[in-house]
């Protein structure tokens, strides 16, 4: 019985930018009677039916955008006589939709770690069941991954995650629901341990794949003192002191390491945090700034940001303490203008941010927004391909309309075009060799636009442009820039590397 772990994908690029982690911790987590397990992560190549055989186990991982691939390769892989397991956010919200259409004898929800051991001895005996609930698993229990069997010369970054759970509630993020508010952070040595292993065998740029980097704020600190919460604070102090305990053993690792992690911005706020981030080599960091504009902040529940001129200095905060930004902003909030576009690419502009993403507002299961949006259409008798808007994730690729929530003032395609015009305009060859001043060498310039562009084609014109033609040249274009970049992260090997605090 051989276990193969897929991570589909419509598109792949032959090089990935993030090492997917759920393979290799699933890898992990799989006992070493069943063998290695065959390892497939579509981003870089198709899966090849005729590797699996009849009593194999195939486990595959969805999120809701690679749902409808991941249902076609459970079908394939049924129809091969193997047993299809299905995992992953969307898996956890919608099981049903797994075992019908994905051909699933198994689906598992939540967390796999742990519970992976049971559905592999399960099937080894012929008797998987229908449903495995892997729960929400306590920071200390995370499995390393195991990084022994990546393929080296096919990532950018390696991941690691050092927390789960996040304690807001933005309104178009699962996040909070699927991980719980509740963070969980891993213990210190875990994580160290982790980076050594991938430091060893070449990776130094590591992506920090946490929820939320920073759950305790000072406002947090200060509203427990407030209410004379002593039980609350106490834990809240525990966890900040840990946050900074990891930092220094991350600052303790060898200098050319740089990690990349997602953080609110209210971390600008805390000066000591931001010191401690860039002494342990975090360089970057994804912040969802979603809205420019206070209006725009109540759409999303995102009160805890700040617009306008607050905003340009929370973001700049980050570049004064040398940790670049990739700001995500969202376009086609109720309250959006046909201003608020040129708003949004002038202060992403200002404000210093390294790179930037501008996605169009799409109602995803497990959030606040899609509830309610499914609620609003109920009586919508719109069907493509026989799929309803409210399971947009099954409707055929090419054949998904862009904008989902009607527009009090803009038409669909306008949202698109906008958005598709500040992409262009972030991006422009003349704004990427401005900001790639932020690097000093001619070499590193160079760098600095190649990743510029890749990042470019593979997230936006793969996902924004209308026409197939678009789509494919992009993925083209991606395919040649990758190699190369890839090329730019790669590092020596240090076999011989010891953990700082000498837990390996
Ligand atoms: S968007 Fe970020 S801050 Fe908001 S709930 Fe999701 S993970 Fe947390």
């Amino acid at each position: 019985m051989r276990v193969h772990l897929i991570n589909p994908s419509a598109l792949s690029f032959g090089v990935g930018v993030i090492t997917p982690r759920w393979l290799y911790v699933l890898a992990a987590s799989t006992p070493e009677c069943y063998g290695e397990p065959c390892i497939t992560d579509e981003t870089l190549e198709r899966w090849d039916p005729d590797a699996v055989a009849s009593g194999d186990v195939v486990g595959i991982g969805i999120h809701t955008g690679n749902a409808l691939d991941g249902y076609e390769i459970g079908r394939r892989a049924r129809d091969r006589g193997a047993f299809v397991i299905f995992g992953g956010i969307h898996a956890t919200l919608y099981p049903e939709e797994a075992l019908d259409l994905g051909a699933a004898h198994a689906v598992v929800k939540g967390d796999g770690d742990l519970v992976w051991a049971t559905v592999l001895a399960d099937c080894a005996r012929q008797a998987p069941q229908r449903i495995y609930d892997g729960g929400k698993v306590e920071g200390a229990d995370f499995k390393p991954a195991r990084w022994s069997l990546v393929p080296r010369s096919k990532y950018m970054w390696a991941s690691v995650q050092t927390v789960r759970g996040c304690p807001k509630h933005c309104s178009f993020c699962s996040v909070w629901k699927t991980d719980g508010q509740r963070p969980r952070p891993r213990t210190v040595d875990g994580v160290v341990d982790e980076i050594v292993a991938l430091r060893r065998i070449g990776f130094r740029f590591i992506a920090l794949a946490d929820d939320n980097f920073y759950p305790v704020t000072l406002d947090d600190l200060a509203t427990a003192a407030r209410r004379q919460d002593k039980g609350r604070l106490q834990e809240l102090t525990a966890m900040r002191a840990e946050r900074f305990e990891l930092m220094a053993a991350l600052a303790a690792l060898p200098e050319d390491m740089v990690f990349y992690t997602q953080i609110t911005m209210e971390a600008a706020e805390d000066p000591e945090f931001l010191a401690a981030m860039r002494k342990a080599h975090i360089r970057g960091a994804l912040i969802g700034v979603e809205a420019v504009t206070p209006e725009g902040l109540k759409d999303v529940y995102k009160d805890f940001n700040m617009s306008g001129e607050r905003l340009v200095d929370r973001l700049r905060a980050f570049r004064h303490h040398d940790i670049h930004v990739l700001g995500s902003f969202i376009f086609g909030l109720p309250s959006d203008r046909p201003g608020t576009f040129d708003l949004t690419a002038e202060l992403a502009e200002r404000s210093g941010v390294t790179f930037a993403q501008f996605v169009m507002l799409t109602p995803f299961p497990g959030t606040v927004d899609f509830a309610a949006w499914e609620r609003t259409m109920e009586a919508d008798p719109t069907r493509i391909e026989g799929v309803p808007l409210t399971r947009h994730w099954l409707i055929p690729k090419g054949k998904q309309p862009k904008v989902y929530v009607p527009h009090p003032l803009m038409s669909p395609e306008e949202i698109r075009a906008r958005t598709q015009a500040v992409w262009d305009r972030f991006y422009s060859w003349t704004n990427i060799w401005s900001r790639s001043r932020c690097v000093e060498s001619i070499k590193a310039r160079v760098a600095f636009v190649l990743i510029s562009k890749l990042y470019r084609q593979m997230y936006a014109n793969t996902g924004i442009a209308t026409d197939s033609a678009r789509v494919n040249r992009s993925a083209t274009w991606a395919r040649w820039i990758a190699r190369p970049c890839q090329r730019l992260f790669a590092a020596r090997p240090m076999p011989d590397l010891q953990a700082p605090r000498g837990s390996i």
